[in-house]
């Protein structure tokens, strides 16, 4: 495995780091909890796919792009991150969006990263209504610029393809490089898991240097058989393109889908208490969408037991917290009647 043999840009503050959660480990009498901090990422309130854009946006670049078109849900941070990293290299970004959440209100339409969407320069192009196939949605919107004359360049929604999960290949080797240093042993890794290319990259990398550490995928949305094949099928073509030989064991996915709650992006009481106790032990803040519902599932999880008293668990904050504004109401009164 050589990464460097991949087109990357700079986009982003790496490494993140990776500390410890002690009050949160001590609320809840252990096991010891650590944070990999990829909410610090840097890039307009930074969040995962920095990480990725970093080889996608490198691959635009190559191929003569000069716009960007993209995709996600109304809030998406996805979105938000691809028309920061796009401004940076001097590309306009042409946005569909998906109203993926029904009765969402003025604050999850207008405020969070929907606010930082038009402030960083990106274009809406248009709302589209939850169900639309919005890959094909994109392919007919590149269709009509370059009938324009221009050469447009897709990201997938989440930026989830064999390129943009390389960047959690990265994560995974900064993150062994950083236990190293730390002299931290890693008995599970736990993060939020939706369009599937964080998992799938960090199965590549973990699998591709024999960690030997497991790795849980808290699903935001698709039930687990779902969720998992469809990770497996992006881990097994990110090995193929980085040339990891053998196949994936299916044992190496892992995704827990009891999460979810009512549907994406749809607050549930677990995430409420998670974003809270973070913001008042630690100081720090997930989102209602992604790292809310992950941390949720990773306390529901500690409680129940699952995790040995002395087991070390990194949990990777995906970030998001501009869409903390898109969810206002629902979260001034989780602090009242908290
Ligand atoms: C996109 C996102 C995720 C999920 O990552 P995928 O690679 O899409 O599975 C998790 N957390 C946040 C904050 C995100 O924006």
């Amino acid at each position: 495995m050589h990464l460097a043999r991949f087109p990357r840009l700079s986009l982003g503050h790496f490494p993140t780091p990776l500390e410890p959660l002690t009050n949160l480990s001590r609320y809840l009498g252990g096991p010891n909890l650590y944070i990999k901090r990829d909410d610090c990422t840097g890039l307009a309130t930074g969040g995962n796919k920095t990480r990725k854009l970093e080889f996608l946006l490198a691959d635009a670049l190559q191929l003569g792009a000069e716009v960007i078109i993209t995709q996600g849900a109304t809030q998406s941070n996805h979105v938000r991150q691809t028309i920061a990293a796009a401004a940076k290299i001097g590309l306009k970004t042409q946005v569909l969006l998906e109203q993926r959440v029904a009765d969402s209100g003025d604050d999850y339409q207008l405020s969070g990263n929907v606010l930082l969407d038009n402030l960083l320069g990106g274009t809406i192009v248009e709302q589209l209504p939850a169900g639309t196939d919005m890959a094909l949605a994109m392919e007919k919107l590149a269709d009509k610029l370059r009938g324009e004359g221009h050469k447009p360049y897709i990201i997938p929604g989440g930026g989830s393809n064999p390129i943009g999960a390389l960047g959690y290949v990265a994560c995974a080797e900064e993150l062994l490089y950083q236990s190293s240093q730390q002299r931290l042993r890693i008995d599970h890794i736990v993060h939020a898991t939706g369009s599937t290319g964080t998992q799938a990259g960090l199965v590549a990398g973990l699998t591709a240097t024999n960690s030997g550490i497991p790795l849980l995928g808290i699903s935001v949305r698709a039930p687990r058989e779902k969720q998992e094949q469809n990770v497996y099928a992006l881990a097994q073509r990110t090995r193929d393109l980085l040339g990891v030989p053998g196949e994936l064991p299916h044992s190496a996915i892992v995704v827990n889908s009891d999460y979810v709650g009512d549907g994406y992006g749809l607050p549930t009481a677990g995430m409420l208490e998670a974003v809270t106790l973070l913001a008042q032990l630690e100081g720090i803040l997930l989102d209602p969408v992604y790292s809310g519902k992950g941390m949720a599932g990773l306390i529901d999880l500690v409680r129940k037991g699952h995790f040995g008293k002395d087991d070390n668990v990194v949990f990777i904050h995906t970030g998001g917290s501009a869409g903390l504004f898109g969810y206002r109401p629902v979260l001034q009164q989780a602090v009242k009647h908290g």
